[in-house]
């Protein structure tokens, strides 16, 4: 077994673990692989290992990552920071955008996505512990927008996408909790189903609280090399 293989497969294995202690579902929960600074190579052996949703931060990076892997059937999302100028090509190249956090980037992105294409999915991006350096609205927003970019045509609003400060346990319950306000007033409530939450260090209490999606990275990869 190669060591990507076997990273996977002790990820699985907690994701089953932290469900297991807390009783849901093992199928509701998510793994979505992080390979930001990952040669594509490293991706094509971890799609290898049965893989199929990968997280990219940086957008030239991925777009050369999608081009170098389009013979692969992988579903891309993008979890970095969203700005005006990179709407275009996240409309046209992803299937899932993680950081939205204003309504006018939604728009963009639903007029550049085109109809021909599948509806773009979207988690907003909320800052649920308050911190001052970190994107994302404010918890009170959330219900203006969801309502907001709900109407938009070409997009698929899934939930809520959070990146609380290391330790911080008490925000993802706090990111639950809105997370089932909103749904309990969602005109469609089938459709709110994604709590994007948790990353290598923390998935197992994200999970606890009611994570769907985690995204690691570390635990899959190794540790990030940003010299190059
Ligand atoms: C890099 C990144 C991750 C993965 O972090 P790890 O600690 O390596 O698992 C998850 N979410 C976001 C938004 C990231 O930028």
């Amino acid at each position: 077994m190669n060591s990507l293989q076997q990273s996977r497969n002790q990820v699985i294995q907690q994701i089953e673990e932290a469900c297991k202690q807390t009783q849901r579902d093992v199928n509701g929960v998510q793994l979505l692989a992080v390979s930001k600074t990952h040669p594509s190579e490293s991706l094509r052996e971890m799609y290898q290992t049965g893989q199929r949703a990968f997280g990219e931060n940086y957008l030239q990076e991925a777009l050369e990552k999608i081009e170098a892997l389009n013979d692969l059937d992988i579903e891309w999302h993008f979890i970095g920071h969203v700005q005006r100028n990179k709407t275009k090509h996240l409309a046209a190249s992803f299937d899932w955008v993680h950081g939205i956090d204003r309504l006018v980037i939604a728009e963009r992105l639903s007029n550049q996505r085109e109809a021909s294409q599948k509806p773009l999915n979207i988690c907003l991006q909320v800052n649920i512990d308050g911190q001052e350096t970190k994107d994302g609205c404010q918890p009170d927003e959330v219900i203006d927008l969801v309502k907001q970019i709900s109407q938009l045509p070409h997009l698929k609003l899934r939930g809520l996408m959070v990146i609380p400060a290391p330790g911080n346990i008490d925000a993802f319950k706090d990111a639950k909790a809105l997370f089932e306000v909103v749904r309990a007033q969602h005109a469609h409530p089938e459709d709110w189903d994604t709590l994007s939450m948790g990353m290598s260090g923390d998935m197992t209490e994200a999970i606890a609280a009611g994570s769907t999606m985690v995204r690691v990275g570390t635990a899959l990869f190794g540790a990030r090399d940003y010299s190059k």
